[in-house]
């Protein structure tokens, strides 16, 4: 891959809560565009909003990004050794313990950057571009109740821009008034720029309000923090969500307003329930965590991720794919404008493709805990919890498999052996109970010949279906009944090669017994 230092590209969430999977989407396109350009990703922290910070939200953050397999370049990180070759010094955050950033456009998290910012805007507010504004909340308040009153739509009078000299300006700022700073939007003009998923995108600026750019506290709000880092750290695409996409003329007209150069634009398309309306946390579960903790693989959630909103194109019907895979293929200008449907079915059906790909030992320890937070297994014997135990249950299940977190619960008889059944069930179809018991009897016969060393799930299968030639339904239904006490179960002979020769011949007996 060509080494392109020019694209940059960062992820920039905010520490709220749990990573959201609409924001590993946001990360993963920024990663597969950074690898398949050769740029740089960077991963920034905008936590200036005090009153949405949520403690050990930034750890988190991080630990599920790494989890996901994203790994970025430059900016905050944990974990020291994956960082011990930066080429960049690397220094410990100032407010949190324990993070550490590396690379050379620091600090790359925003409360500790607030100087910045408010050079920033003060160089505004002297250029003209940009004003303080002294109203206190309740005057703010009245003017938009009396312009929702009017039918118009809430937007700042400029009083203070329009009726404040600068002696009484100069005077307020000495006796520390509380103020903002509002960026001064030019009226009658059009903010055009280029998306390269939509295209031309523009936007009056007679709908745009004089943003607050600088808040009372002294922190500055997201368009001016975002603007100034995006700047300073390089940053050659902006690629998020597309719940940002009425914030960007705001930021274009503060790029204007410093005279730099705009980055180019890449708003990525919402995310739809199937409903089509967009996916909220009311509905269900948006945390990578809550996924996790239901049994979908990574690299299923990841696959299944790229796929809302991007695919490789005409023609090409290919649905799963390796990150590697995914680097190869990602096309930013591919990523589709419509909404992304977010189809837990799909999801499924994703991981079931993943499982069924997977080494018996990786399965097994995936699916381990699953098992050991399961009632059933807690009951059962511990003869059936062992790793070799399971390893066969799990070789008769993982075709079937969708989630890690479904283990057993369709086939709990491989972990009880007193269930229950009605008799009846016993004979297929209209067939006699006399043939049922002869039947269980050949087979418990044919079973008890075959040598603990040939007790292999083949040589099972070969003896039942030999003994069973045309007559399968009456031969394996009966058996299999016995074996499971289901109506639906994988087939007798897998049953028998999970639970053993021993504990066969039991619930056969155990049939026939009940038939008496
Ligand atoms: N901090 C914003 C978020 O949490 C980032 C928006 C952007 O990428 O500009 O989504």
């Amino acid at each position: 891959m060509e080494n392109n230092e020019d694209t940059r590209v960062r992820f920039a969430p905010s520490p709220t809560g749990q990573l959201h999977v609409g924001s590993l989407r946001t990360a993963l396109y920024n990663y597969l565009f950074a690898k398949k350009t050769g740029g740089k990703m960077l991963l920034r922290i905008e936590d200036t909003d005090q009153k949405r910070f949520v403690p050990g939200a930034v750890e988190s953050l991080i630990k599920w990004l790494r989890w996901s397999g994203i790994a970025w370049d430059e900016g905050v990180f944990v974990d020291p050794e994956k960082i011990k070759n930066h080429k960049s010094e690397i220094v410990e955050s100032k407010n949190y313990e324990g993070v550490l950033e590396a690379g050379n456009f620091g600090p790359y998290i925003q409360s500790e950057r607030l100087d910045i910012y408010r050079k920033y805007a003060k160089q505004l507010v002297a250029e003209g571009k940009a004003y303080y504004c002294f109203c206190e909340p309740q005057r703010l308040e009245k003017m938009r109740e009396d312009q929702t009153k009017n039918g118009k739509s809430p937007m700042y009078d400029r009083f203070c821009l329009t009726n404040l000299k600068e002696e009484e300006i100069n005077e307020n700022l000495k006796k520390e008034c509380p103020h903002t700073i509002r960026l001064k939007i030019p009226r009658d003009e059009a903010v055009v720029f280029e998306d390269v998923i939509r295209g031309k995108v523009s936007f009056s600026t007679n709908t745009i309000d004089d943003q607050v750019i600088l808040k009372s506290d002294g922190f500055p709000t997201y368009h001016l923090a975002s603007v100034v880092d995006d700047y300073e750290m390089k940053i050659s695409h902006v690629i998020r969500g597309e719940e940002w996409l009425p914030s960007t003329p705001k930021h274009v007209l503060l790029y204007r307003a410093f005279g730099w150069e705009v980055p180019m634009f890449a708003h990525l398309p919402l995310l739809l329930n199937t409903e089509k309306k967009k996916l909220s946390k009311r509905q269900g579960d948006v945390a990578v965590e809550d996924y996790v903790e239901k049994g979908y693989l990574k690299e299923a959630l990841v696959n299944f991720v790229a796929l809302l909103g991007w695919n490789p194109g005409k023609g090409k019907t290919q649905e799963i794919f390796s990150v590697e895979e995914l680097i190869e293929e990602f096309e930013l200008s591919k990523v589709h404008k419509a909404g992304a449907v977010f189809d837990l079915k799909k999801l499924d059906w994703i991981n079931g493709q993943y499982i069924k790909k997977m080494s018996a030992d990786k399965l097994y320890v995936q699916t381990l805990p699953f098992f050991e937070r399961k009632e059933f297994f807690m009951k059962a014997p511990e003869e059936c919890k062992n790793e070799e135990y399971l390893k066969k249950v799990l070789a008769i299940e993982q075709e079937r498999l969708l989630k890690l977190s479904d283990v057993g619960e369709e086939n709990k008889f491989f972990f009880n052996d007193i269930f229950v059944y009605d008799v009846g069930l016993l004979a297929w179809k209209d067939m006699g109970m006399d043939k049922v018991e002869e039947n269980l009897k050949v087979a418990k016969n044919l079973l008890d010949g075959i040598s603990g060393n040939d007790w292999t799930r083949e040589s099972v299968a070969k003896i039942l279906l030999e003994a069973a030639g045309e007559n399968r339904g009456e031969f394996l239904w009966p058996l299999r009944v016995a074996l499971t006490g289901e109506q639906r179960s994988p087939s007798p002979s897998d049953v028998a090669w999970v639970v053993g020769k021993e504990e066969c011949l039991r619930r056969i007996d155990r049939a026939l017994a009940l038939m008496k």
